[in-house]
């Protein structure tokens, strides 16, 4: 038998379950509302996962089969992403170069993401003599940074709120080579460039497991600081704010040319230039916190 306050206690109990219902309801909107506004999450699985399909074409020097095939790829990726990508070729010092350059956004704000997709053509480093003469794989040096472009594009909201273009570059990394020279795609890059970017970001070797960002010495004082700042209010203590290196890197046709550029990069890479610079040294979570660190300075969080 139902007595009256056993039938007040049931009315009780359905308008508490009611109020819960509409809380829970009210946090997921507020949830995905933050979602749509500050774009998707950075995945550092799915960038790992571009690490691994680049070392599986292996290495990937300017003019080989394995290097058109990345071109392909990432054409066919930033097209699956909604950017149309389109190739530059040009010549520079007897060389041609294929930069892949995809466009977004629109705004009084320009920013040029770049890194560079090929691999060195000699492992000069190698600690064993006998394998100087082999490529290199490229897992960091090159797979790291284009990993790291390709899935901010995926990421990145179709209406930024300013010009971004992702910039892929060729031939960075012959340098000291006979018959080649450092960062030849970004050179002719900037030469070719009409207008003047707000700001160029380079990526390059962000993917060590074990990652250490110091502060690049001839990098834009100014993008240094909001950048690091940025990773700092993340909790990516992967960044550390001090000077270390300076580098010739494809930051450096930018900063010649007036341009403020940064160089994000970890040159304390014990692979460097070596037939080791393979994918298991690289790690989801450090192109996730150069990923999201890079996403949140652009996106003004
Ligand atoms: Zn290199």
């Amino acid at each position: 038998m139902r007595s009256p306050t056993s039938f007040r206690i049931g009315i009780g109990a359905a308008v508490i379950l009611l109020l819960v219902a509409a809380a829970v309801y009210l946090a997921r909107e507020a949830a995905t509302g933050a979602g749509r506004e500050f774009g998707s999450r950075f995945d550092g699985e799915r960038a790992y996962a571009d690490v691994l399909t680049q070392t599986e074409f292996g290495p990937r020097p300017s003019g080989s089969p394995a290097h058109a095939q990345t071109i392909a790829w990432l054409v066919e990726s930033l097209g699956a992403a909604g950017w149309e990508a389109e190739i530059q070729e040009l010549s520079i010092e007897g060389q041609t170069v294929k930069n892949v350059i995809a466009r977004r956004g629109a705004g009084p704000e320009w920013i040029i993401l770049g890194a560079h997709y090929d691999t060195r053509l000699l492992a000069d480093e190698d600690p064993d003599p006998a394998r100087r003469a082999e490529p290199v794989l490229g897992a960091n040096d090159g797979a790291s940074g284009v990993a790291v472009l390709l899935e901010l594009a995926r990421v990145l909201p179709k209406d930024p709120g300013k010009e971004i273009w992702l910039a892929f570059f060729d031939a960075e990394d012959n340098g000291r080579i006979p018959g080649w020279d450092w960062i030849l795609g970004s050179r002719a890059f900037v030469d070719a460039l009409a207008g003047r970017p707000s700001a160029a970001v380079i990526v390059d070797m962000v993917g060590d497991a074990d990652l250490q960002l110091y502060q690049e010495r001839n990098s834009d004082p100014i993008l240094t600081e909001q950048i690091w700042a940025m990773a700092a209010r993340l909790g990516y203590t992967q960044f550390i704010p001090e000077p270390k290196f300076s580098m010739l890197d494809d930051h450096t046709p930018f900063v010649q040319a007036g341009i403020p550029a940064v160089d994000i990069i970890d040159f304390d890479y014990p692979y460097w230039h070596t037939t080791a610079d393979t994918a298991e040294k690289v790690s989801a979570e450090s192109l996730e916190a150069v990923g999201a660190t890079l996403l949140a300075w652009l996106l003004g969080e």
